[in-house]
């Protein structure tokens, strides 16, 4: 890391990024903005890592990867510092949601992965192939190109360069511009852990940097972000069809039944709604809970919010951090303000506290909200719990699934069947039962959502099949034969095609009898060119 400016006039020049701490707008340090130049350069670097990187052995791969979960391990308590100070979040959160999840998705890709690269014989029952043998081949994309946000800036990157690398492809990775060293401490323990320097290059930069990555000879984009950039991002690969993974944003609808357990699901709402103040893809972004318990779930929800102690992450005794950076604290402020002038009940909070410092927003409970506010339909990403009354399963259903986004979902109830059945008939990519968030924490579970959150998926074995192409390798076991189809058409071909056709799918057995003989006899007769 740079050593610490004095003023910002030490740093701030055309080549660097200034970051700073969101509780407290302290100067951290400064990063280079990468140049398109500077882009394509790291680039082809990556590109001639990855021919060196295909040929190392598996072994000497996951050793890495051991080293690197060992180097991680013991300097947890460093690395969450650096996340805390950039990303304002409690060091508590940076290692229970970063560092945890990082360790557990090394330690799952050291297991999984020799098996998922293996190669896959493919069984077909077609009588016509029998005679040959298919395998599938997992092939690395070449380089990957990842873009990150700032809300996770640990685990988000490095889920996704572990994958990408463990499966044997380089990666250039665009940090968010707000949380860049976070990106670069998971670059310097792996190099440490004794990975070629080029096979991960990060890349630090704004929009622009990300863009000309898009236009840098990569093989593959993984980007995570807010659905505007992730729809520029797909257009720029549509243009030169780039594959492309999209982790957009989220508008996660959480349902209580009347069956729930009061007391936790109004820690779950409150855990769910205000961890890392709100700024997380899988908040709970909206709360639809039985008429017969919506008052005393919202009182329960009240006094626990009220309890929250606000402050810099780094604080130990901090639940809440700030936003990160005034313009996400508007786009809360206006949210909650609509609500407002649109019928919401606002039971707590509410108001920017500056007397904290920049960016700080009491954890904010509205009641009575409805489909027509703003808080209730575009992503709100922060310390907001907006909550509603239903009366029927079915109409619960329909509120949770009227919103353009599909990322995730949770239902509590003590009736686990219940709850699971209710699952299917949610539009996400995961629905949680009795828990929120917490399948983030999860590495086999594939991570990612439907509708407006995005395309593909991060984590687990789907997150491995990203950073893959399949091929699939097809062996003649009668490498002297001529086969059947090939040219030499003529009557007979035709007849003996129209009788195999009825030898496989004819209804009765008869046909099926028939077609069969009329399909060897006509071969009998059949040169083949
Ligand atoms: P953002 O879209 O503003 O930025 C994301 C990244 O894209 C940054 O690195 C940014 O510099 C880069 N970028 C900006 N313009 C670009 C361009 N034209 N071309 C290429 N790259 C460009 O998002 P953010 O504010 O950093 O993050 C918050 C959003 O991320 C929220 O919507 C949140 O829900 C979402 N998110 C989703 C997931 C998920 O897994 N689905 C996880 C975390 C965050």
């Amino acid at each position: 890391m740079n050593a610490m400016p004095a003023t910002l006039t030490d740093v701030a020049n055309e080549a660097q990024i200034v970051v700073r701490n969101p509780a407290t707008q302290e100067l951290i340090g400064a990063v280079p903005r990468f140049t398109a130049e500077q882009v394509t350069a790291a680039v082809t670097r990556a590109a001639a890592a990855q021919s060196r990187w295909t040929a190392t052995s598996m072994l000497t791969r996951l050793r890495i990867f051991k080293r690197f979960g060992e180097l991680l391990c013991q300097q947890k308590d460093a690395v969450a510092a650096v996340i805390s100070r950039e990303a304002g979040k409690p060091e508590a959160e940076a290692l229970s949601t970063e560092i945890l999840v990082v360790l557990d998705t090394a330690k799952f890709l050291r297991d999984y992965t020799p098996g998922f690269l293996f190669p896959e014989p493919v069984p077909h029952s077609n009588p016509a192939m029998k005679l040959k043998r298919g395998t599938l081949l997992r092939q690395p994309y070449g380089v990957v190109g990842i873009i990150s946000p700032w809300n996770y800036p640990f685990s988000v990157p490095s889920v996704q360069t572990l994958s990408a690398l463990v499966t044997g492809n380089a990666v250039v990775l665009k940090p968010s511009e707000f949380t860049p060293f976070s990106s670069l401490e998971m670059q310097r323990l792996l190099r440490e852990a004794g990975l070629d320097p080029d096979l991960l290059q990060v890349i630090t930069g704004e929009g622009a940097t990300g863009a000309a990555l898009l236009q840098a000879d990569i093989h593959k984009v993984v980007f995570t972000g807010s659905v505007a950039t992730g729809k520029r991002v797909a257009q720029a690969a549509a243009a030169r069809l780039l594959p492309v993974v999209l982790e957009l944003g989220g508008k996660d609808p959480m349902l209580v039944l009347e069956d729930a357990d009061v007391d936790v699901a109004s820690s779950a709402a409150v855990w769910g709604a205000f961890m890392n103040a709100g700024q997380t893809c899988l908040s709970v972004e909206r709360c639809y809970v039985h008429q017969s318990i919506y008052e005393k779930f919202l009182a329960a929800c009240v006094e626990k919010t009220n309890k929250l102690r606000l402050g810099r992450g780094t604080d130990a005794n901090v639940d809440v951090g700030p936003m990160i950076h005034e313009r996400q604290l508007r786009t809360v402020q206006e949210h909650v303000q609509d609500a407002i002038s649109r019928g919401a009940r606002l039971l707590t909070g509410g108001t920017v506290l500056a007397e904290l410092g920049s960016n700080f927003f009491a954890p904010t409970i509205l009641a009575d909200v409805t489909h027509s506010m703003t808080v209730m339909r575009e992503e709100t990403f922060g310390p907001v719990l907006p909550v509603r009354s239903f009366k029927t399963e079915d109409e619960a259903v329909e509120l949770a699934n009227d919103s353009e986004f599909g990322l995730a979902a949770s239902i509590f109830t003590q009736d686990k069947q219940r709850g699971e059945a209710l699952a299917r008939r949610i539009d996400a990519g995961t629905v949680m039962v009795n828990d929120v968030l917490a399948c983030f924490g999860i590495s086999e579970a594939p991570h990612g959502g439907v509708k407006a959150s995005g395309i593909g998926r991060t984590h687990g074995r789907f997150g491995l099949e990203e950073m893959v192409w399949p091929k699939y390798v097809d062996s003649d076991l009668m490498p002297r034969m001529k086969k059947l189809w090939w040219y030499g058409y003529d009557p007979a071909f035709a007849r003996q095609m129209s009788g195999f056709v009825d030898f496989l799918f004819a209804r009765n057995l008869i046909n099926r009898v028939q077609g069969g003989l009329k399909s060897t006899q006509s071969y009998l007769r059949r040169k083949l060119l």
